[in-house]
């Protein structure tokens, strides 16, 4: 389970009502059994749970089972898509190692909003679920054109064009061993001529193809995160 506290041996830790539900109601847990904690800081540690009720549980961390180590340094910048395709682009990012999610608005956007506690708690649930030590950050959701003009110079942005003038996502990072990455995709109408012009035209940006067919946003979004953990094998 992830919390927020710090972690460390016979110092209790309270959880929240929601996931003092889980362990009594889902998990069927009891006083005196062993859970696994992390806090993105930490490391994962074995605690007992000292205290269940209905308002809140009490656990007590034992000894340390995994130090804390380095993770991937890979964002995603995604526009967002239908509640149930973003729910996916969310789990999946997660999973396949993703360090911060950034919701992009661009001129095709559909969705009118973005519901930031309903996906960190979808971000949370999904690194629990993996096992990975960190919860991904979730970056405060920008329209493009500010996102492009505040952008960190050093971070290479991967923009996942379907327009066929992309060079393999594969090609493209065989060349950016070491390099931060930031990967780009659209929503469901695509980018506008004038996003790519304004894309293309930033030094940090560069277009890759992840071939001929037009791939689901989220398709792309995953097929793209597998490949750059395929190479990069973390
Ligand atoms: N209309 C479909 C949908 O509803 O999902 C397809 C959307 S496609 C235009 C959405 C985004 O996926 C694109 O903006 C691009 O970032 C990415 N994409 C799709 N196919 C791709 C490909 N073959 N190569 C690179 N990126 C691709």
């Amino acid at each position: 389970l992830f919390v927020e506290a710090p972690l460390s041996a016979g110092m209790a830790v309270a959880l929240t009502r929601d996931q003092t539900h889980y362990l009594a109601s889902v998990m069927r847990a009891a006083v005196g059994e062993l859970v696994l904690l992390f806090n993105g800081r930490d490391g994962e540690w074995l605690a007992r749970i000292a205290a269940l009720a209905k308002a809140g549980a009490a656990l007590v961390p034992e000894s340390q089972t995994r130090p804390q180590a380095p993770e991937p340094d890979l964002w995603l910048l995604a526009a967002p898509l239908k509640k149930d395709r973003t729910d996916l682009v969310v789990e999946k990012a997660a999973e396949l190692g993703v360090s911060r999610l950034w919701p992009v608005f661009t001129r095709r956007t559909n969705a009118g909003r973005v519901n930031a506690d309903r996906l960190h708690a979808h971000l949370v649930e999904a690194a629990e679920q993996c096992e990975r030590l960190t919860v991904p950050d979730l970056a405060e959701p920008a329209a493009l054109d500010k996102v492009l003009a505040g952008w960190p110079a050093e971070r290479v942005l991967l923009f996942l064009d379907e327009g066929g003038g992309g060079v393999p996502l594969a090609e493209v990072l065989n060349g950016l061993s070491g390099q931060k990455l930031a990967l780009l995709v659209g929503p469901e109408g695509g980018f506008d001529g004038e996003e790519r012009r304004l894309i293309a035209s930033r030094p940090f940006a560069r277009a890759v193809g992840l071939g001929p067919r037009i791939l689901r946003a989220e398709t792309a979004a995953i097929a793209a995160l597998a490949v750059v953990q395929a190479l990069n094998g973390d």
